[in-house]
């Protein structure tokens, strides 16, 4: 029985994985030169640059055993701490209601309750529906904290108006996200309790940064006896009567063919069904071509004294400030790093080939070092630049009509019987890492065996339940 799996990060490798753990021969395709897709950790000098904060929990314990096990002993446990700079204020995250209080203009914290009151009331005698992402907000904490907290953060990592953001993102991840989060446990202190509980504690790895994690599945799966092609970018997916029957696209040594007998993508949705050859229907291709993602530009700085703070990461929710967040990782481990230095990461999102996209990295690191300089964070002249990472499919992108674009999409390439396209790429699903194991993990459950009852609907549900978690 042979696997092919497309795609190496998490998602890949844990399918991978579990595939070859069921009997299968597995090879694992990768269009870059590493494995860890996302999850990946650049070394530079004695630093190992994560793409941004990138903690490890899960809920579910046989994903947390999973990747404990591939992290093995070298693995910190750590307590989450944050901040957001806000309005000239450091507000301590999760939000402390004395801190924000204190913080907060008293004319913004009235207005915010009496606004958020006066929405309770007004939901509850003509309730409006959940249009979009403003809509849905407003609803639920008023004007005066929308226009504070939700509205600015939002339109500015995804670079578009909120009224034109599918509510689903707020549904899925304001419960999730560490400044929504803040607002909402200030205002219902129950659910800030229970957040606090299952969101404070993550696990990292002791040396080599989060990419240490997609490296031990991808050392797990050598043994195995699976194979990983890195290089190899799959751009043809051969179908014949109704079944994958070959895999093809362009490696190290140029044109390459693999035949199969079951395949599982965790590439971007648009990318597979692209892929299809004969190509799929119109309507399926449209609802494909529809499907967008919010990019990333990431600076990774080192500044010239021992810590700039004791948070993991800081966000920035102001607009006139490109940078939206800033991680620094030695406060995840410190293990065999330099005590004089540090080195930050500082996020811009933008689009795959816009003018931030292009950014020469002298420029890019001169307008980060004037965010960071803007915030507080550091004084002019203090940063060198280490690296300047992309990621060009950072975030699905859930416009007003990704959802039924993703329906079509899928019901399409679900007439292809030994087709699973999962992942936070294949499902088109903004998730977490956890999320994208779990979800690799099932769509490989049953395919050595081509079992007819094989739950190939598992994998879709991961991640779509509300958790706290961000
Ligand atoms: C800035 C940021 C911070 C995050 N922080 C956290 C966090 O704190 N905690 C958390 O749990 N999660 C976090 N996440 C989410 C987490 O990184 C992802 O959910 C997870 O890594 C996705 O894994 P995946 O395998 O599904 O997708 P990916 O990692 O995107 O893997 C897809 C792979 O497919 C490959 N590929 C694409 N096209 C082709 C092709 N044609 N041929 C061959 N290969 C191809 C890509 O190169 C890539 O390696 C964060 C994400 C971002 C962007």
């Amino acid at each position: 029985m042979q696997v092919i799996v497309l795609g190496a990060g998490l998602a890949g490798l844990a399918a991978a994985v579990r595939a070859a753990r069921e009997g299968a021969a597995v090879v694992l395709l990768e269009s870059e030169a590493h494995v860890g897709g996302m999850v990946r950790s650049e070394q530079v000098g004695p630093w190992h640059l994560d793409h941004g904060p990138h903690r490890f929990w899960s809920r579910d314990p046989h994903v947390l055993a999973l990747a404990r096990e591939m992290m093995g002993a070298d693995v910190v446990e750590s307590e989450r701490r944050s901040q957001i700079l806000l309005m000239g204020q450091r507000f301590a995250y999760p939000l402390q209601p004395l801190d924000v209080a204190r913080k907060l203009p008293a004319g913004v914290l009235v207005r915010g309750v009496r606004d958020w009151a006066r929405e309770r009331v007004r939901q509850r005698l003509h309730p409006d529906s959940d249009t979009d992402f403003e809509a849905w907000t407003v609803k639920r904490f008023g004007r005066t904290l929308y226009d504070v907290f939700f509205g600015p953060y939002t339109e500015k990592a995804w670079g578009a108006p909120c009224n034109t953001i599918s509510a689903d993102w707020a549904a899925q991840r304001i419960s999730q996200s560490g400044l929504y989060d803040a607002v909402k446990s200030m205002l219902v202190p129950s659910l800030g309790a229970h957040q606090r509980s299952l969101a404070a504690r993550f696990l990292y790895p002791k040396s080599g940064g989060i990419g240490s994690l997609a490296q031990g599945f991808a050392r797990h799966l050598h043994q195995l006896g699976g194979r990983i092609e890195l290089h190899t970018t799959v751009e043809r997916v051969e179908t014949r009567a109704g079944r994958v029957s070959a895999v093809s696209g362009c490696g190290p040594a140029g044109f390459f063919r693999y035949e199969c007998d079951a395949v599982i993508s965790t590439i971007p949705l648009p990318r597979l069904a692209q892929a299809v050859d004969p190509a799929l229907g119109a309507t399926a291709r449209t609802a494909a071509e529809g499907l967008r993602h919010r990019a990333v530009r990431f600076a990774h700085v080192e500044v010239a004294r021992p810590q700039v703070s004791p948070n993991h990461w800081i966000y920035l929710p102001e607009r006139e400030l490109e940078v939206h967040r800033v991680t620094e990782f030695k406060n995840f481990s410190a293990h065999g790093l330099p005590g004089d230095r540090t080195a930050l990461c500082a996020e811009i999102t933008c689009a795959q080939g816009d003018e931030l996209w292009n950014l020469n990295d002298a420029h890019l690191h001169a307008r980060v070092e004037r965010d960071l300089v803007r915030a507080g964070l550091v004084q002019p002249g203090e940063t060198t630049l280490l690296a300047s990472t992309r990621l060009a499919h950072a975030y699905p992108f859930y416009d007003l009509g990704y959802k039924a674009r993703v329906e079509t999409t899928l019901k399409a390439l679900k007439a292809l019987t030994n087709l699973r396209s999962t992942g936070r790429q294949g499902l088109h699903r903004y998730n977490n890492m956890d999320h994208s194991i779990a979800m690799g993990w099932h769509a490989a459950k049953g395919l050595a065996r081509l079992s007819p009852s094989a739950p190939v609907a598992q994998h879709e549900r991961v991640g779509t339940e509300q958790v706290w978690f961000g």
